[in-house]
């Protein structure tokens, strides 16, 4: 995922037709309504009126607007998910601390056979290091990251009774793991709602004026605030999804996007719809998504294995 996650994310845009979302774009011509919905259609802002509309925000309208957001995302992203291909805690633990610096894609493609050599934390903690550093390898730093899976697969034969356990403070004593990881295990594995605050989820709750923290912990506390804790799972999946395929790091598809009403960075990436159209990537693009076994009611095609075609 990097459901979750701090992927690079570093694919191409993608070139192909968007796929339909169920909630179609409105008309951006005129930019967001950045202060409780008072700008509408025709009256586009100023980068500078945007931004005082921003500071005189109250902050119901702040929790009204980004309620607003989360819901039309989740008819956008009626599907939305984590991103890492799992069968149980134990895989979506190491799924995780796979996918820092890397894509979801690239992680699920490399821990079929993890998963085949070490399928428990026993086996993982036997393992010869050289044999795990030559399988994780296309994930990047994989040094480091053999070091975690077989130090948090110790830990948990050793302190666990081999299970991966349901609760915060143990997750974060895990070697490698922090509250990023713990929230994706928590939310994704156990069902006990958590925020995760990954590179996708700080730049767009920044750019939605949500939160000014730039500290992960802060942004959390501060998201957290605004939403219901039953919310947090999902939002999270959601804020993400939209990072990854309209909300880009340097090039934000504004012009394709299904909440540009309600956003105040509007016009911070191409607003032309057809230009914009071109961004989109994984299923919005016509691309491939990131997981190998995407969920029944995902609406693109499965990724590929390892040397298959490049996701978009
Ligand atoms: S793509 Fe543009 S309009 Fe949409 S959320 Fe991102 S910055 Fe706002």
């Amino acid at each position: 995922m990097n459901a979750t996650a701090n992927s690079a994310d570093g694919e191409r845009g993608a070139a192909g037709s968007a796929k339909p979302a169920r909630k179609p774009a409105r008309s951006r011509t005129g930019g967001p309504a950045a202060s409780g919905g008072s700008a509408g259609a025709g009256t586009a802002a100023t980068p500078a009126k945007r931004t005082k509309q921003a500071k005189q925000e109250s902050r119901t309208a702040l929790v009204r607007r980004a309620r607003k957001i989360n819901r039309e995302l989740a008819e956008v992203y009626y599907y939305a998910h984590p991103e890492l291909d799992f069968e149980n805690p134990f895989e979506l633990l190491v799924a995780t601390v796979l996918s820092a610096q890397t894509t979801d894609l690239r992680v699920n493609q490399t821990t079929p056979r993890l998963f085949a050599a070490y399928p428990t934390p026993a086996a993982m903690a036997d393992a010869d290091p050289a044999d795990v550093e030559e399988l994780i390898r296309p994930t990047g730093f994989f040094r480091n990251k053999t070091k975690s899976l077989i130090g948090l697969s110790t830990a948990l034969r050793d302190r666990f009774d081999g299970e991966v356990p349901g609760r915060l403070e143990d997750l974060v004593s895990l070697p490698g793991v922090g509250r990023k990881t713990a929230h994706v295990v928590l939310g994704n594995a156990f069902g006990k709602p958590g925020i995760t605050v990954d590179t996708h989820f700080q730049r767009l709750v920044r750019r939605w004026k949500w939160t000014e923290q730039t500290d992960p912990d802060k942004i959390e506390a501060e998201v957290g605030a605004i939403f219901p804790k039953k919310d947090w799972t999902m939002l999270s999946h959601r804020v993400i999804f939209h990072g990854r395929r309209i909300c880009h790091s340097r090039k934000p598809a504004c012009g394709a996007c299904p909440i540009a009403h309600l956003c105040p960075s509007f016009g911070e990436g191409e607003t032309d719809p057809e230009k914009a159209k071109k961004l989109l990537k994984y299923e919005m693009g016509g691309y491939p998504g990131q997981r190998l076994k995407p969920p029944a009611d995902y609406p693109g095609k499965p990724a590929p294995a390892a040397g298959g075609e490049p996701a978009g």
